[in-house]
């Protein structure tokens, strides 16, 4: 018989409520897998698109959501090298590719022809245990603030990969980060400053602003964009030379100016449309200025290497709205369905 573990789950898709906290069978470590004790898991807008079923995400039921974790190493499957001691604190990649299709085969294993996320098509974090390929455990050494790093990866990663990999920003350019509130916001900043880039930050509300003012953008730099349309205020801000990169996750209306907003021979890279997929813009302001862009999808393994070893040395801080245990989880879910908070909101996952 399986032994169990406790875990906030769901079995049909709905409100924070279908997060019901039971005991399910812990998962048992296979052929090059290790088993880890969550000690954190950060919730991401994924958890509640897929909670509310707008995502469907092939994982048996009842589903564990949670793809951002943080635990500690107690038992390694068959055929491991045990890079990563028993005892020691890891974060984990939360993408699984197949290291064999065609992609991969070709250095992208971001857009693998078979990923599966963790917490989407395999169980993830908001429970006592998972098992991890060992390929995707790095150590967090002693970088204490397990909140903090269950904070991290997801945002830090996609956010790397979209400005460093995709968009190569360069020192000394101009960067426009869309919603500076937002998890990827706060990474965009942090990364863009380590960069030495300069920032442009935009927000629907005026504390978030505020609030990036603290991450170290110029106040003066910064765009309501419910107060002001987005591209005249960057042309504003530029001298009408609008900026090298575009920061873009929201899509929706507001992509068209987007758009507008880069300067001539820049480039707009995009990870997702937390506003909507659909987007229109005028195909001439793309033509005519040699405008690029760039899709950007998740982290490579190696990413997520470089990015953890930041921040243990302290270079990155990660902002934790609030912490919720994790027998709370559709409280959190709840919290985090009624507003949106400036950081992110992280389990507990406490013995
Ligand atoms: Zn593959």
């Amino acid at each position: 018989m399986a032994e169990k573990m406790m875990a906030a789950v769901f079995t049909e898709p709905g409100g924070p409520e279908t997060l019901e906290y039971r005991e399910i069978d812990r998962p048992e470590p296979q052929r090059g897998e290790v088993l880890i004790r969550v000690r954190a898991c950060g919730i991401n807008g994924f958890d509640l698109l897929a909670r509310n079923g707008r995502y469907h995400t092939g994982q048996a039921k009842p589903h564990v959501l949670g793809g951002d974790v943080v635990g500690t190493v107690v038992g390694y499957g068959p055929e491991c090298e045990e890079r990563v001691a028993e005892g020691a604190n890891v974060a984990l990649h939360w993408v699984r590719s197949c290291g064999s299709c065609e992609q991969c085969l070709r250095g992208f294993e971001t857009t693998c022809l078979r990923y599966g996320y963790l917490g989407a098509k395999y169980p993830g974090g908001y429970a006592e245990y998972v098992a991890v390929p060992e390929r995707n455990v790095a150590a967090l050494g002693d970088y204490s603030d397990l909140h903090k790093a269950a904070a991290f990866p997801m945002a830090f990663g996609t956010s790397w990969h979209m400005l460093v990999t995709r968009a190569a920003l360069q020192p000394g350019e101009s960067v426009l980060v869309q919603a500076v509130g937002s998890g990827i916001g706060v990474a965009a900043i942090q990364i863009a400053n380590l960069i030495g880039a300069r920032v442009i930050g935009s927000a629907g509300a005026q504390w978030k602003l505020d609030r990036a003012v603290e991450l170290g953008v110029d106040p003066d730099r910064l765009i309501n964009y419910t107060s002001e349309n987005l591209h005249e205020a960057v042309m504003r801000i530029t001298g009408k030379r609008g900026v090298d990169v575009v920061f873009e996750h929201l899509g929706g209306e507001i992509f068209g100016d987007a758009v507008r907003s880069v300067a001539r021979n820049g480039r707009l890279v995009t990870c997702g449309g937390t506003a909507s997929y659909d987007v229109s813009m005028n195909i001439a302001h793309v033509f005519h200025k040699q405008v690029s862009i760039i899709g950007s999808n998740s982290a490579t393994r190696w990413e997520f290497e470089q990015i953890i070893n930041l921040l243990r040395e302290g270079r990155f801080d990660p902002i934790v709205d609030r912490v919720f245990p994790l027998h709370e989880a559709a409280k959190a879910h709840a919290y985090l369905d009624e507003r949106s908070g400036f950081g992110k909101v992280v389990l507990s996952v406490e013995q």
